[in-house]
């Protein structure tokens, strides 16, 4: 494995001007822009939290710190709140649907026209390679905008009644995996509907959404209509139990969405809840061997293996699993890890140190229950938060890397005899949010597809998404749906 360390990415002091450039790679210079501070952005402006409280937000591959954020406090959630619904009362709820898509299409076109400063920033501030961020995160961000776009004005032929109501103010708190594609995943299904929405980004990737905000503002989105609150996980809590918010979304883990669920429960809010997952892709002997080993690392390695839907549990059939394991361990030899910012890179850092921690944690207890793990050789970069790709062989069911959510650049892989032990096997997890399958039989994927529990599955391919293909799972991993014509139903009322 090669690593070409991490340059320069690092991120410069910031200087005495009213905003700062990061020195990163050259080409990255002047792409984007960085405040020393961000306010909260609530009234379409950015303002202060009324207490003052900021924190730091880092880059994770160099741990130096990018700016500095407002912690919105309960009584900023309130103002959000009520900014927001003012702005549902006044203007946006009664917009006709043609002309809220006008907003629309124009916050995609912005998202367009600074895909690559977003794509800089998404990988300043989450550690994620700026290859994913650039073909990945931004573009399909921009598409969720457009296909929105094109339903605001169509709503009565959704098939949710002849003239659906949007339901009010949603709260929507989202997590650090993909910071600005989750905040089009809520946005605009929400406002195509004709919702206002208070945004909680995560405390360690608060810029997208900050810069999302801004977009907002250029596009002449009618203030209130957006408003983003960053802070913790209390700031979360404080927007899904306001009395105001009449749809609760959450993207996260599954401990939290208990939690909300709790908070919820009794208040007539409307809620959905997309969780973790701990996947199951499927490689049967007659799979075509090439592309399976490309799903594989896509599955498990994309985003540093930071994605609710990975590929965490390899089972692959018995008679392959030799050829399997030595194919695999070859391609994963051929990754690059280090500076997010160079374009060669295929794994990037690991989010935050508690992040990095859970991993060390989960994958100490895959030796210390008695599988092997195997990374290929890989010097990793003094600063920042590192991990190399890994695979565990030898794992058994009842083992925690089979069972829980690692969230991280970590495969687990199991065998498997027959079909039917392959579907009891990935069927055997509390979560049901996706799957994989790879064969050359149609039939088979179907035979799979029917058996899998999973709201996901994907066939002879991983990680594809498509604003029009609604995406959610069920049991552990959360309830409701996101994208496509279902994706709506959760903003509103028949
Ligand atoms: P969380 O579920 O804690 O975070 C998701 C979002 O919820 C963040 O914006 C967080 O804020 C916010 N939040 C935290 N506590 C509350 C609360 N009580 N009420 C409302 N909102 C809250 O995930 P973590 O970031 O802590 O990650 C922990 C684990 O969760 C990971 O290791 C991974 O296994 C899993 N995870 C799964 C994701 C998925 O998509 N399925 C996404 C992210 C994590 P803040 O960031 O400030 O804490």
């Amino acid at each position: 494995m090669s690593n070409p360390g991490q340059g320069s990415q690092g991120v410069a002091a910031p200087s005495a001007g009213p905003g700062w450039e990061y020195a990163a790679a050259p080409e990255s210079r002047e792409i984007a822009t960085i405040a020393p501070a961000y306010g909260l952005f609530i009234g379409g402006e950015f303002v202060p939290a009324q207490d003052g409280r900021r924190f730091t937000t880092i880059n994770p591959a160099s741990e130096q710190p990018l700016s500095e954020i407002a912690a919105a406090g309960p009584a900023d959630v309130d103002r959000a709140v009520r900014s927001a619904r003012g702005a549902f009362d006044r203007v946006w709820g009664r917009m006709p649907g043609r002309e809220r898509a006008k907003y629309l299409y124009r916050i995609a076109r912005i998202l367009q026209e600074r895909a690559r400063e977003f794509a800089v920033l998404e990988s300043l501030d989450n550690g994620k390679p700026i290859r994913e961020s650039r073909d990945v995160d931004v573009p399909l961000a921009a598409a969720h905008f457009f296909y929105h776009a094109g339903w605001a004005d169509k709503l009565e032929y959704a098939g949710f009644g002849p003239s659906p109501r949007p339901l009010g103010v949603a709260g929507q708190v989202i997590p650090w995996n993909f910071p600005l594609l989750m905040a089009a995943w809520k946005l605009a299904p929400a406002l195509a509907a004709g919702n206002t929405c208070v945004l909680k980004p995560a405390e360690t990737t608060p810029l997208t959404a900050l810069l999302l905000a801004e977009v907002c503002q250029q596009a002449g989105l009618p203030p209130g209509v957006v408003n983003v609150v960053t802070g913790a996980g209390d700031t979360g809590a404080a927007l899904v139990a306001h009395p105001g918010v009449n749809k609760v979304a959450f993207t996260g883990s599954t401990e939290v969405g208990k939690q909300i669920l709790r908070t919820v429960a009794g208040t007539g809010k409307k809620l959905t809840l997309e969780l973790g997952g701990k996947a199951a892709n499927v490689v049967f002997d007659d799979a075509p061997l090439d592309q399976a080993i490309e799903g594989i690392v896509t599955g498990i390695f994309f985003n540093q293996g930071h994605v609710c839907c990975a590929g965490s549990r390899l089972l692959v059939q018995e008679s392959v699993a030799d050829m399997v394991t030595e194919r695999l361990k070859r391609r994963i030899g051929m990754l690059r890890l280090g500076d997010p910012l160079d374009k060669n890179t295929d794994i990037g850092a690991i989010n935050s140190r508690q992040q990095l921690d859970k991993i060390r944690e989960l994958s100490s207890a895959g030796d210390a229950e008695g599988a092997q793990r195997w990374s290929p050789p890989c010097e990793l970069p003094d600063k920042g938060y590192w991990f190399p790709p890994t695979v565990f062989t030898g794992v058994s069911q009842s083992h925690r890397i089979a069972r829980e959510e690692i969230f991280g650049p970590v495969l687990s892989l199991l065998t498997f005899r027959t079909p039917e032990e392959a579907v009891t096997k990935a069927n055997n997890t509390p979560y049901g949010l996706s799957a994989g399958v790879w064969t050359e039989k149609g039939s088979r994927i179907l035979w799979m597809a029917q058996r899998l529990r999973a709201g996901v599955v994907w066939a002879n391919t991983y990680n594809r998404f498509d604003p029009a293909s609604p995406f959610g799972g069920y049991r552990e991993s959360g309830f409701g749906r996101e994208g496509g014509r279902h994706g709506l139903e959760a903003y509103l009322s028949p």
